[in-house]
């Protein structure tokens, strides 16, 4: 079993120990919910979409006191469509584009492996928010999970999280057509994520 994370955006005491975060916390998918997903793959900042009222989303959530962390399967890593560096530069691309409208991504945790690597990280597995969880000190039971795929809502309903509300943006309709015949139960779900920021924000 393959235990390796990644994160790109560490906010440490200077002491390299990330501080904990008591704010309520939303996990986010990437591909599909922030950003137009494609079966190719998205591979460099200039395939790099947002989806229409994803930013907007961030922006509010920030603005509201929420902090956000993406939590995100790469397997194009393992299949070597990308490299780590690239991922990583884009990443923090997103994270700048992000931060010039006034909202913020605290952090982002990836799993690099491939659907047959029996990793604990890939999603609908929970090794990614349990270690967001455990880097930042979050009680996984308050928080929210966003995502457009079936793997994002079980990852959600399997870690303990408060709700898991999918998109229909990305995946997400085709997502919403098969719900009914999974177990994967969702607080909600939306248009797209601003949307599902709008229900977070009213509750
Ligand atoms: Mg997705």
């Amino acid at each position: 079993m393959s235990t390796i994370y990644y994160h790109s955006n560490i906010v440490s005491n200077g002491k390299g120990v990330p501080e904990p975060i008591t704010n309520p916390v939303v996990f986010l998918d990437r591909d599909g919910v922030i950003n137009v997903d494609s079966c190719e793959y998205i591979k460099t900042r200039e395939e790099f979409q947002f989806i229409p009222g994803s930013l907007e989303g961030i922006k509010q959530l920030t603005q509201q006191g929420f902090k956000c962390i993406v939590i995100s399967n790469q397997s194009m890593i393992h299949r070597k469509i990308s490299t780590l560096s690239h991922l990583m530069d884009m990443n923090q691309w997103m994270i700048s584009q992000v931060q010039a409208v006034g909202g913020d991504i605290h952090d982002i945790f990836f799993c690099p492996h491939g659907p047959d690597a029996n990793c604990s990280c890939r999603k609908p597995r929970t090794g990614l928010i349990e270690k967001a969880a455990s880097v930042y000190s979050i009680d996984i039971s308050k928080t929210i999970m966003i995502g457009d795929n079936l793997k994002d809502i079980q990852c959600a309903n399997s870690a303990g999280c408060a709700h898991g509300i999918l998109v229909r943006t990305g995946k997400g309709l085709k997502t919403e057509s098969i719900l009914a015949n999974e177990k994967a139960v969702t607080s909600f779900i939306g248009d797209n994520l601003l949307d599902a920021v709008r229900w977070i924000i009213e509750r």
